[in-house]
């Protein structure tokens, strides 16, 4: 049994038609696009007698199999940045459905329901990214600033503490494009994805004297922006000293008075690593503080911290051998961003499956992934459905 490759292409084209305009795809989480984004999938799904519903804000469902039972489900987000790509989010939901379609077609009997969602807002800043996965999944924090931020949402409390359904559920599947270039690089075809990465960040001051760029001597400077170089160049060799999954940026940064004619008095950034293991995270972060700090005048304050997720041994086991029955090739890899398998992963079995994407290239309108990547994905998808139903 496969899926329909052209019609996961159609059904993917015409979800794209809705854009607010511009370059690439524009469907900001909690506008119209989104919106209409959501009710296409839910006409999609109906037009294929599978039963819908959105929950109290919104993320649509879509399922096949029986009322009872503890549920598969299926998904990704329709929502993307300004000016994102085709398939960043798309396709999860996409390949989803069709995996639904096909097994209505083949008159599979389904021993567990199984459901397609789109999750609202995962490329959302406003109440933090994966916010549609992480308010099913009960993770949210109902801090102040978070009571705050909702006021200018279209949601209130309560219909966000409403969302909460992970219970019907035991296994989460998700297929992505791998917004990066390892598989491209190594010629394969599916990335089975163990973890997504931790990341840690700390906001770092390197505090100078300003002065006069004409008259200060190189020998009499105290340059901020010269001693950041430094810090920086370090980072760059104790990341690269502990080698992969780890890596380190940064990506931010103010120098004051950022004049031409003034030496730097002062320069801000946030420095991130990212990696697997929290322990290693922490050590790396350790490591460039200390430097810095012994070597020049520098205010270090914690920034966000957040663990590694581990994805289902279960389920990454199934993508292997499904890839290996396919003959696809595939490596077991970690994922450096995000995904709404993160929230999942906090309270059922959740697995993540990358399909390679050109030069690595996303939140971009020349986000492209070709379509017998995007068939491979899904049927991957399909069989690893199948063999978690038996
Ligand atoms: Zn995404």
């Amino acid at each position: 049994m496969k899926i329909n490759k052209q019609r996961l292409i159609n059904m993917l084209d015409e979800v794209n038609n809705i854009s607010s305009g511009g370059e690439g795809i524009t469907r900001l989480a909690y506008t119209e696009y989104e919106e209409a984004a959501l009710e296409w999938f839910i006409k999609k799904c109906e037009a294929y007698s599978i039963k819908t519903h959105r929950d109290s804000i919104g993320n649509a469902f879509g399922t096949v199999g029986p009322t009872k039972g503890d549920g598969i489900l299926i998904g990704s987000h329709l929502d993307t940045v300004k000016n994102g790509g085709r398939y960043d989010g798309a396709l999860g939901v996409i390949a989803g459905l069709e995996v639904l379609i096909t097994l209505i077609e083949n008159d599979i009997k389904l021993e567990r329901p199984v459901t397609v969602v789109s999750f609202r807002g995962e490329e959302a800043n406003i109440l933090g990214g994966t916010f549609g996965s992480r308010a099913f999944c009960e993770l949210i924090d109902y801090n102040e600033n978070f009571i705050r931020k909702l006021k200018n949402t279209p949601f209130n409390e309560k219909q966000v503490k409403d969302t909460a359904g992970y219970q019907y559920y035991k296994d989460y599947i998700e297929l992505h494009i791998e917004q990066g270039k390892k598989l491209e690089t190594n010629e394969l075809n599916i990335g089975v994805v163990n973890a997504i990465a931790g990341i840690k960040r700390l906001d770092i001051t390197v505090h100078g004297e300003a002065g006069h760029s004409g008259t200060i001597g190189m020998n009499e400077r105290n340059d901020a922006l010269t001693h950041t170089a430094k810090i920086l160049l370090e980072f760059d060799r104790i990341v690269k000293d502990y080698g992969e999954p780890n890596i380190g940026t940064v990506g931010e940064l103010y120098v004051e008075p950022n004049l031409p004619n003034v030496v730097p008095g002062k320069v801000n950034f946030i420095l991130e690593v990212r990696g697997t293991k929290i322990d290693t995270i922490r050590e790396i972060t350790e490591q460039i503080s200390t430097f810095a700090d012994n070597n020049y005048q520098v205010t270090i304050k914690p920034d966000v911290e957040k663990h590694p997720a581990s994805l289902s041994e279960k389920i990454i086991n199934i993508a292997e051998e499904v890839c290996k029955e396919s003959n696809i090739n595939y490596q077991v890899m970690m994922s450096g961003a995000n995904h709404d398998a993160n929230s999942l992963s906090n309270v059922m079995d959740s697995g993540l499956l990358f399909i390679p994407c050109l030069n690595g290239i996303s939140h971009n309108p020349k986000e492209f992934a070709e379509p017998s990547d995007m068939e491979n994905g899904a049927n991957i998808l399909l069989g690893t459905t199948l063999k978690l139903m038996s």
